[in-house]
């Protein structure tokens, strides 16, 4: 049975004393989620404010990328060994921005999300089409080929990743798929997951999540939690999420 996952994608926002805040009502706010499984992505600076506020509670944390080199010559880059070492339990891997943004490929993608398993942290590995891609009727081989290069580089242990179905057109914009349009790919998604043995999978959906239409979402068969970027931002809001 795949409990419910929510995680949250701070970007690159916050300070010191916002996210004193922001942990402290996630610190005590986590009774009510009743089971749910909540995380939250920081900027690297954060993490060790992350670890100190989150520590000794269910709520875990991670880093919204992570190098697809184990240690060297990579300046600007941060291995998964030194995320390791303050605690981390996710890290966000593909996210469209940063295919975008900074050009990575399917295949760098590929190569994070193993050298995040190497260091025993649990990539979210995010896929999702773009709205001309949509447009054209191609989201299915989209994120197909985005799955299947991931799928390969990992063999067996694609079990032991999340992946986040994460349409770009509905990122940071306010537009939602709609539950049915996000389980018609979470679905063709499960299907790949089980052809690889890893049905076990949880996959989340992203793209403006809110409280008001998380319960929606997350009523769809195969939509196992959200993984949340502006909304995360907002400790009532977030809370509301990861309890719909
Ligand atoms: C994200 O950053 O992964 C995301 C889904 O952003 P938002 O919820 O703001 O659309």
């Amino acid at each position: 049975m795949r409990g419910k996952l929510v995680v949250g994608n701070w970007k690159m926002n916050g300070g010191l004393a916002s996210n004193a805040r922001l942990l402290d009502r996630l610190a005590s706010g986590w009774q009510a989620l009743s089971g749910r499984e909540i995380s939250v992505c920081v900027p690297f600076p954060y993490l060790g404010q992350a670890q100190a506020a989150l520590s000794g509670t269910p709520v875990a944390w991670g880093a919204q990328d992570v190098s697809a080199h184990a240690a060297g010559a990579y300046t600007g880059e941060v291995a998964g060994p030194m995320l390791a070492e303050y605690g981390c339990r996710h890290v966000i891997v593909g996210h469209s921005e940063r295919r975008q943004f900074h050009g990575e490929t399917d295949a760098a993608v590929a190569a994070k999300a193993a050298q995040a398993l190497k260091a025993g942290l649990t990539p979210v590995v995010c896929v999702g089409e773009t709205l001309a891609e949509r447009e054209s009727a191609s989201t299915a081989a989209v994120v197909a080929r985005q799955f299947d290069v991931v799928a390969s580089a990992l063999r067996n242990d694609l079990s032991r990743v999340v992946l986040a179905y994460e349409p770009v057109w509905a990122i940071g914009t306010g537009r939602t798929a709609s539950p049915e349009q996000a389980q018609e790919v979470h679905s063709m998604l499960r299907r790949a997951l089980e052809r690889h043995d890893a049905g076990g999978v949880q996959v989340l959906y992203g793209g403006s999540v809110k409280a008001a239409n998380a319960g929606a979402l997350f009523a769809m068969a195969d939509v196992d939690g959200g993984l949340v970027g502006g909304a995360s931002l907002d400790a009532e809001e977030f809370l509301a999420i990861a309890h719909a």
